[in-house]
């Protein structure tokens, strides 16, 4: 059975005294919960919240890294600098990644193929722009991200991909898709992915909505039945909101 997933990601939000203080707080209101529960403070971060994160069910995860193994890359993450902090999950391809650091399919299938043999799980997002949907070319522009990005992996790497769907036109503006949009998409991808590979593979890959989830519309979009739970901007920076949205799966 596919994993319940809700991951917060932080993006640019939260010092280390901030951090800090929303770990403490998500910890002592964390309720029980079928949902794995993710988050994704800043690179400088992590190792904070490992720290604090001790012996908690919540997860970190990483926004982004690089493709290569080392070198001469100023600024840059690499895998196993992850992996020495103990963080064994990255986000790829968030849209604020595509749009502003020029991230592209063949720059992101390169980043997928090594976290994939890093042995670390990958939140791949993806999702299509307003025009797009608009002009009904959502489908197509959906297929050619997951197919451009991801069609190198076998069958078995799926076990360590999670894909998060996040119309761009969603992120951060207070617009939603309805739960039946997302389930349509959603549906879509299972299908593109089932006959790209076969239906086991399809059946066990979580996918997240993500796109200005809030409490008020969490549990209605995760009753869908392929919307596997979420990733969340905005709401999670803020313990109580987080809390409700995952009591929505
Ligand atoms: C996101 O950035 O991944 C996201 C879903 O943001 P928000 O929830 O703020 O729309």
């Amino acid at each position: 059975m596919r994993a319940k997933i809700v991951a917060g990601n932080w993006k640019m939000n939260k010092t280390l005294q901030e951090t800090e203080a929303l770990l403490a707080e998500l910890s002592a209101m964390l309720p029980d919960s079928q949902a794995e529960v993710i988050v994704a403070p800043t690179f400088v971060n992590l190792q904070a919240a490992q720290a604090a994160l001790q012996g908690s069910t919540i997860q970190v995860a990483a926004q982004n890294m690089h493709f290569a193994e080392n070198g001469a890359y100023t600024g840059e993450i690499s895998a196993d600098m992850l992996l020495s902090l103990g963080v064994d999950i990255v986000i790829l391809g968030h849209s604020e990644r595509r749009a502003y650091f020029g991230e592209d399919d063949a720059l992101l299938a390169k980043k997928v193929k090594t976290a994939i043999a890093k042995g670390m799980k990958t939140i791949f997002c993806f999702g299509e722009e307003l025009e797009e949907r608009k002009s009904d070319k959502h489908f197509e522009v959906v297929e050619s991200q997951l197919k451009n990005a991801l069609s190198d992996l076998d069958a078995d790497a799926w076990k360590q991909v999670i894909l998060a769907y996040e119309p761009v036109w969603a992120i951060g503006t207070g617009e939603t898709a309805s739960p039946e949009q997302a389930q349509e998409m959603h549906a879509f991808i299972r299908k593109t992915i089932a006959g790209a590979y076969n239906s086991t593979v399809a059946d066990n890959v979580s996918i997240l909505y993500g796109g200005s989830v809030k409490p008020g519309n969490a549990a209605e979009i995760f009753s869908k039945p392929d919307v596997d739970g979420g990733l969340i901007g905005g709401a999670s920076l803020v313990a109580s909101d987080f809390v409700e949205i995952i009591k929505g799966i």
